[in-house]
């Protein structure tokens, strides 16, 4: 009954190397003809209900009208040009408006084209910040153990070295310092000791606040970063937010750092930032950062700048994106979406195997003691006619903040049934 794979996938399949795959025993990828809101149309005719927005992006669902206008007016008039010493308007407007948004103070917008580069910049500002100003040796970060900030090699030092994915990588990496979240008094006061022995070699924090992603799906209180905020003052740290996976209402609030009332000195976004349809990622530092680069010293200068740096087109994506969050109000949709996912989920808590049930905004989480066959869940799950796709021990719905009930329903009941049928 299945249409046979299109000519396309068949002649690229195997010229294409996909992303954390073991190619020999993956699962075919899905050949996806279009899309709409949350719906991934394939080719073969079949229609899933999308519960991850791929990897959260698509904030205001695929094929947003307001976001593919702006894209179209923008590749009438101008695509890109190089962000040195060329301004364009989307970028520039796009800047004002991130300080705007962002949390108090943090008013310098530097533009990359994705979330590990945005990351990387942040370190380098980081450790510049303590060569310019003089600091010798103050080079290393504090990271956290269940922390994922990306793929590159700066990025990848301060991901968990144990638990994962680069963990193999350790050998060909800085070695910055790695602890266990201050979230009660004893990791609190492990943590406070590990900073008193290292503060004189140590620059910034780095976390993901409330949310660690790809670690997990971890979550955490607002009084840790409020230990952290305290701590990074204590031993005068930079503290970095990297809100790529949080920002734009994930969590409840515009970005996680609200829900403490703690103020980060520079925070990364990317995945949401252009409502899924562009690459592009901004790293926002405060005028304290900014003013150590200010200098009459060319070599004071912060040393980064990506070819495709505020692409018009991704730019304009991303202004058209935040009009969306301006006109429409996705916090109360996020809020919407939490009561019907805590609901949804709940009935899980009791199916064997199943360690941990949480919810926070619009992220649902089912903890498993082992996934089992990964490729026979996945393959499960899209005989149900929805796309959820597990990883590590855990089943996860991060769906687009415009979805319907009812398509939110659908997905929570695979879930539920899916999970009730293994054995
Ligand atoms: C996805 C992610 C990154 C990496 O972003 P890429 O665009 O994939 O490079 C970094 N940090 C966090 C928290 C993320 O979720």
């Amino acid at each position: 009954m299945l249409t046979p794979d299109p000519a396309w996938y068949r002649a690229g399949a195997p010229h294409v190397w996909l992303p954390y795959t073991q190619m020999k025993t993956a699962m075919p990828a899905l050949a996806v003809a279009r899309t709409e809101g949350s719906r991934l149309v394939l080719a073969d005719g079949r229609e899933l209900i999308d519960g991850i927005a791929s990897w959260w992006t698509s904030c205001h669902g695929y094929n947003h009208p307001k976001i593919r206008a702006a894209v179209q007016r923008q590749l009438e008039t101008m695509p890109h040009v190089m962000f040195g010493d060329l301004a364009n308007e989307p970028a520039y407007t796009l800047a004002h408006r991130l300080s705007a948004l962002a949390p108090p103070g943090l008013d310098r917008v530097f533009f990359a084209d994705s979330g590990s580069v945005a990351v990387e910049i942040a370190m380098k500002m980081a450790v510049q910040y303590r060569l310019n100003r003089g600091e010798c040796g103050r080079n290393r970060l504090v990271a956290f153990r269940g922390a994922y900030h990306g793929d590159t090699a700066g990025a990848m030092a301060v991901c968990d070295p144990d638990e994962g994915m680069h963990r193999a990588f350790a050998g060909y990496l800085p070695r910055h310092l790695i602890a266990g979240l201050p979230r009660d008094d004893d990791s609190a006061a492990a943590f406070d000791r590990l900073l008193d022995r290292h503060a004189g070699e140590l620059t910034a924090i780095i976390v993901e606040p409330l949310v660690q992603g790809a670690g997990g799906m971890l979550f955490h209180d607002p009084a840790v970063l409020r230990h952290l905020r305290r701590a990074a003052d204590r031993y005068e740290l930079l503290l970095i937010f990297d809100e790529i996976f949080t920002g734009f209402g994930r969590t409840g609030t515009m970005f996680a750092g609200e829900a403490a009332g703690v103020t980060p000195d520079i925070i990364t976004l990317s995945k949401a930032l252009t409502g899924g349809t562009m690459p592009l990622a901004a790293t926002i530092a405060s005028g304290k950062v900014f003013d150590a680069f200010w200098s009459d010293d060319p070599m004071h200068a912060l040393m980064h700048g990506p070819t495709y740096m505020g692409n018009a087109l991704a730019c304009a994506a991303a202004n058209a994106s935040l009009d969306l969050f301006a006109a429409e109000d996705r916090l109360a949709q996020v809020a919407a979406i939490s009561e019907a996912l805590s609901t949804g989920l709940a009935p899980c808590r009791h199916l064997p195997g199943v360690r941990d049930v949480r919810v926070k905004g619009a992220i649902g989480v089912v903890e498993l003691d082992d996934l089992g066959d990964v490729n026979e869940l996945k393959r499960r799950f899209i005989a149900a006619g929805v796309w959820i796709r597990p990883f590590g021990n855990i089943v996860y719905l991060t769906p687009a903040l415009t979805i319907g009930s009812d398509e939110l329903a659908r997905l929570t009941g695979a879930i539920r049934a899916v999970l009730a049928e293994r054995r």
